[in-house]
C-alpha cells in the first residue's frame, strides 16, 4: 500500500473541477486524481494537462451511478489505504430556457447534485484520512434559494440539529411537490438548482457535526463553499472569474494546512465564512 497521499475531484474533465486538479497538481504533495464519467472525455483532459507538464492521474467516476462510486473507493482503499482531500464538484444545471417540465428538471437535478454528492461521501467519508480535507462545490445560489423559502423550511435548514435523514426527506419531498404542481404552496422557491444546493449546503454542515462528534480527534475540516460566477460550459461566457480563479476557494479549502481547525463546516465563499 502507499504512504503518497492522495486527493481526488470529482467532475474534473472540464470546468472548474479541471481548474481545481490543475492547481492541486501544483500545489497538493501526494498524488491528484482527475475523475470524469466518461473515460475518453477524462482521458483529454489528463493529456491536456500533461501537455502543461503536470501528472494527474485518473479514475473513472460517475457520481449517479453507486457501483461507480465503489470502485473508486475499494481502488482508493486497497492502494493507499484512504484519502486525504476530496472535492466534490461534479453538478448540473438546466439553462434558464430550458423547456424541459419543471418536476423532471427537479429530479434530474436534485438526483446528481444532491443524492449523488451524498452517496459519495456515504462511501468515501469514511476513508478520509486525519488531518483531511474536504470540499462540497454548492452555491451562492443555495443562499438565494434559501431566503425564497418559507419560513418554516427555512429554520429546518438552518437548523443545528436537522439530520441527514430529515435533509433527504426535505430533499425527496421537493421533488415529489413539483411531480404535484404544488411545490410554491408549500413554501419551496422555484430552482430546482437552488434546492439541489441548498441540500448540498445543509448537507456539509451536519456531516461537519458528525466528523465533531465521531471523529474529532482527526482533525478533518470539511466546507461547503461557492467558487463564484464562472465561464464554463454551465454558466456560459458572460460569467466574470476564469476557471482558475474560480477554483481558488474550493482549493484554499482542499490545502487548509494541518495546523488549522477552521473553517469547518462553513459556506466559504472569496476564501471568506459566509452567515448561513
Ligand atoms: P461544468 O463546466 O458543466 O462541469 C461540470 C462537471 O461535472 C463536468 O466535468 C461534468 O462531466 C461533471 N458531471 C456532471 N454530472 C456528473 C456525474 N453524474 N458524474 C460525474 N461527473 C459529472 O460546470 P462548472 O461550472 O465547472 O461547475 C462545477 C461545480 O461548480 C458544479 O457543482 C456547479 O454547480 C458549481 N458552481 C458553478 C458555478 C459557475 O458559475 N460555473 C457557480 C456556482 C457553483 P461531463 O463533462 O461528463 O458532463
Amino acid at each position: 500500500m502507499s504512504n503518497v497521499q492522495v486527493a481526488v475531484v470529482t467532475g474534473s474533465n472540464k470546468g472548474i473541477g479541471l481548474a481545481i486538479v490543475r492547481a492541486l497538481c501544483k500545489q497538493f504533495p501526494g498524488d491528484v486524481y482527475l475523475t470524469s464519467r466518461d473515460p475518453g472525455r477524462g482521458q483529454a483532459a489528463v493529456t491536456q494537462l500533461q501537455q502543461e507538464g503536470l501528472r494527474p492521474l485518473f479514475h473513472q467516476l460517475d457520481i449517479d451511478d453507486l457501483q461507480s462510486i465503489r470502485a473508486l473507493r475499494d481502488f482508493l482503499k486497497e492502494k493507499y489505504g484512504g484519502l486525504n482531500v476530496l472535492v466534490n464538484n461534479a453538478g448540473i444545471a438546466f439553462k434558464v430556457h430550458d423547456t424541459t417540465p419543471f418536476a423532471v428538471q427537479a429530479e434530474v437535478t436534485l438526483k446528481t447534485n444532491f443524492f449523488a454528492t451524498r452517496n459519495v461521501c456515504t462511501e468515501l467519508l469514511p476513508l478520509v484520512k486525519p488531518y483531511g480535507r474536504v470540499v462540497n462545490v454548492s452555491s451562492m445560489v443555495s443562499f438565494s434559494a434559501l431566503k425564497g423559502c418559507s419560513q418554516e423550511l427555512q429554520q429546518k435548514f438552518r437548523s443545528d440539529t436537522i439530520t441527514e435523514d430529515e435533509l433527504v426527506q426535505l430533499m425527496t419531498k421537493f421533488v415529489e411537490d413539483t411531480k404535484k404542481g404544488v411545490h410554491e404552496k408549500e413554501g419551496w422557491p422555484n430552482t430546482a438548482y437552488g434546492v439541489s444546493k441548498i441540500g448540498v449546503t445543509v448537507l456539509s454542515r451536519i456531516q461537519a457535526r458528525l466528523l465533531n462528534e465521531q471523529r474529532r480527534g482527526d482533525h478533518i475540516l470539511l466546507n461547503a463553499c461557492c467558487p463564484g460566477w464562472v465561464r464554463t460550459d454551465m454558466a456560459g461566457p458572460k460569467a466574470t472569474k476564469s476557471p482558475e480563479e474560480g477554483a481558488e476557494t474550493p482549493v484554499y479549502l482542499a490545502l487548509l494546512p494541518s495546523s488549522a481547525d477552521a473553517p469547518h463546516g462553513q459556506f466559504v465563499s472569496d476564501k471568506t465564512v459566509k452567515p448561513w
